[in-house]
């Protein structure tokens, strides 16, 4: 089987200010294409997509195809669920949502030291291993966004766990706040396979500033730059699947064809993956993966990821003027949403953001971009 998994996350929309709104027509073709190609792991979640995701599941798999013909995986956010009884609640809807008897895959979501002792009051562990023994579901685990040291008292603790989901990228490899390298060895010490989330970092690693393309370039001239992410994901031993939330055909061809190419790295590549890093981490850019989680608690309902890309957009233009059309999306957006100068830093997005940013700061940035329109251009960067 391809190692490329299919996130449904980022999934084409028929409204881009709406995510419930699915292109499904569209998901239809990249599923064909998938499978097609060996690929066949299927990854959703309770509120992915305004809460439609499992039912994609269901319009293009469950209702299209023989049920070996691929797999699938879903999650429990402790998020959710208030008391004891909202396990089942949930875990029943999202068998009827996806319409499907049983998921390969389950797992706990977005574990980290806080959310872990919510999952401990909820017994969230025992519940799963129930549901295992019932047959209701193949294999359990987590994904994680925690430090290694949080990871490996987890996996002491929770033994019965089959697997792990860890954010690994080339960007994050060696950094101090994701840990990747760490994550990952940790996972490997305890003989966990792992499936690999972010991979491509919400799309920060197919879009890298020139200098960095130009070293990319310089070695692979005919590969994508995101193709650089897929490949050094796949390569890793013990990776069991490389997830990827691709938004077009286009990005399933190039995806597939990067996991299909998956080898080791050699010392040649490493090393330009080593200073397309210190290019980036000095880069101004917002390293958001565009997740969305921290905005399903925002009192001023600000489109977070959204601004964060429109910023991010711009610093990459080389003449920055207040007539760029990152602008006028911006007033676009504002009008449905809140304003980034709204923001009335309660803090809870930031307790939501795997990626560990500090949004409030960040949306302060944001505001003087966009909503000062008499500034003078400012200085390039890079
Ligand atoms: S700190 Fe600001 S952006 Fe974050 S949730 Fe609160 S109001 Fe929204
Ligand atoms: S700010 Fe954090 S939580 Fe929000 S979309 Fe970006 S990475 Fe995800």
């Amino acid at each position: 089987m391809n190692k490329l998994g299919f996130g449904l996350m980022r999934l084409p929309r028929l409204d881009p200010n709406d995510p419930a709104k699915v292109d499904v027509k569209a998901v239809e073709r990249m599923t064909d294409l998938l499978l097609s190609r060996g690929c066949r792991y299927f990854d959703t979640a309770w509120g992915y997509q305004g809460y439609q995701s499992e039912r994609v599941v269901k319009q293009v798999l469950t209702d299209r195809y023989p049920r070996e013909a691929f797999q699938t995986a879903t999650k429990l956010h402790c998020y959710f669920v208030n008391d004891k009884a909202d396990r089942d609640r949930i875990f029943f809807e999202q068998l009827k949502k996806t319409g499907l008897e049983y998921f390969d895959n389950y797992l706990l979501h977005d574990m980290n030291a806080s959310y872990l002792q919510r999952y401990e009051e909820l017994d969230c562990f025992a519940w799963l291993s129930e549901k295992k023994q019932q047959g209701l579901v193949r294999r359990i685990g987590f994904s994680c966004h925690d430090s290694a040291e949080v990871l490996e008292g987890i996996l002491r603790a929770h033994p019965e766990m089959d697997f792990v989901q860890l954010q690994i990228n080339w960007l994050d490899w060696e950094s101090e706040g994701i840990q990747s390298r760490r994550c990952y060895e940790t996972a490997v010490k305890f003989g966990k396979p792992v499936i690999v989330m972010e991979p491509v970092k919400g799309g920060t690693l197919a879009n890298v500033p020139e200098q960095a393309e130009r070293l990319m370039k310089a070695l692979h001239p005919d590969r994508s730059i995101a193709s650089w992410a897929i490949r050094f994901a796949a390569s890793l031993p013990g990776v069991e699947r490389v997830l990827s939330g691709m938004g077009s055909e286009e990005m399933v061809r190039d995806n597939l064809q990067s996991a299909e190419e998956a080898d080791t790295f050699c010392e040649a590549e490493m090393e330009v993956l080593r200073q397309a890093a210190d290019i980036l981490r000095r880069s101004p850019a917002v390293a958001c993966t565009g997740c969305a989680y921290c905005t399903e608690d925002c009192p001023a309902n600000i489109p977070i990821p959204r601004y964060f890309s429109l910023y991010n957009k711009d610093l990459k233009e080389p003449e920055r003027t207040a007539m760029s059309s990152s602008f006028e999306y911006y007033d676009q957006l504002s009008q449905y949403f809140g304003k980034a100068s709204a923001c009335i830093r309660c803090g809870n997005c930031e307790e939501r953001c795997p990626q560990k940013l500090p949004v409030r700061n960040l949306l302060k940035e944001v505001a003087a971009h966009f909503e000062n329109r008499n500034r003078e251009p400012e200085p390039d960067v890079m």
